[in-house]
């Protein structure tokens, strides 16, 4: 299980007016969402929104229309990051599907962050299913070889039947095929899932799907996240209207067990983000009883959980 660490005030104040001076002098535009695990990279806004916009759980862009974003902006927020962050070997594109950008325009992108930060090794980006169809073989090998090396996807659900319910884009045989077809270019991908996205009808037959698609997937991340329902969105007017009743903490729990009791390919866990009860970090399948007895001991009370005024988007 994955502690947190308290760093002390004067870190956390120095990294709060780093992170604010970098907000005010780079051109991001409206929220910037990024992945936990990309905390300390240069983040490059290269698209506005999201794509699909969709999916009637996500309130992640808000009212955000989908755009490129012009090039000179990127090509001087870039410059900044020369100039202020060179000790920063990861960069980070978004917003919500930045792969989608055309495949041109990416390379000129890549290119550029290479020439002026050859200090990053690592280039991350957010990436739909759709997004990632629409790039061949070849054009993945040239992004890959231009140094993005890791895509971040949202399944959220194995289940076709939930996937059509919450408008996400794609079934469980299209990502399973990409999924597979990048990592066969060497693509890594972390892959995230959605407690409770199934209400608590169909919970178990969520978890269990879920569990089966990602072993079918062999992301190398799987990211465990709870259902958050934010205002305004589709699915929590469904709430409202009682057509959807979310999962309690136990089903929650018991959720997860059977996500990670059905998950047989090599992936590291995590369930450690700010929305979930629990924050497990562990290697499937090798550690798989030991999560599962974790997992046991939480619902029976014996493992003190995240409190409720902790858990957050
Ligand atoms: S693809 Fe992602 S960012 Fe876009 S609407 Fe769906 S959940 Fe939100």
């Amino acid at each position: 299980m994955q502690g947190y660490t308290i760093k002390n005030e004067p870190d956390l104040q120095i990294n709060r007016l780093l992170q604010l001076f970098y907000k005010n002098n780079m051109h991001y535009e409206g929220n910037i969402i990024r992945p936990p695990s990309e905390a300390d990279s240069i983040i490059l806004q290269i698209t506005k929104g999201c794509s699909h916009g969709r999916c009637s759980f996500c309130g992640a862009y808000g009212d955000k229309r989908f755009a490129l974003k012009d090039l000179e902006i990127i090509k001087k927020d870039i410059a900044f990051a020369a100039h202020h962050m060179t000790d920063k070997r990861r960069a980070f594109l978004c917003d919500g599907d930045a792969l989608v950008t055309p495949f041109n325009r990416l390379v000129q992108i890549l290119e550029w962050i290479k020439e002026y930060l050859p200090q990053v090794n690592r280039i991350s980006t957010y990436a739909n299913c759709r997004s990632i169809s629409m790039k061949s073989d070849d054009e993945l090998k040239q992004l890959k070889e231009l140094g993005l090396t890791t895509f971040y996807t949202g399944l959220e659900s194995g289940s076709d039947s939930i996937l059509q319910r919450i408008n996400k884009g794609f079934s469980s045989a299209d990502i399973i095929r990409e999924s597979q077809r990048i990592k066969s270019l060497g693509i890594k991908s972390s892959v995230t899932v959605l407690l409770g996205i199934a209400g608590k009808e169909q919970s178990e037959k969520h978890a269990i799907a879920t569990g089966k698609v990602i072993t079918q997937m062999e992301p190398e991340q799987t990211a465990a996240l709870s259902l958050m329902l934010v205002a305004g969105t589709p699915m929590a007017k469904e709430r409202n209207a009682g057509r959807f009743i979310m999962p309690d903490k136990n089903e929650l729990l018991r959720e997860l067990y059977l996500m990670v009791d059905n998950i047989n390919c090599k992936t590291l866990f995590l369930s450690n983000h700010a929305s979930n009860y629990l924050a497990i970090k562990a290697r499937l399948p090798k550690n798989k009883e030991k999560v599962k007895s974790e997992i046991e001991a939480a619902i029976r009370g014996d493992i003190t959980l995240r409190p409720e005024w902790m858990r957050g988007l």
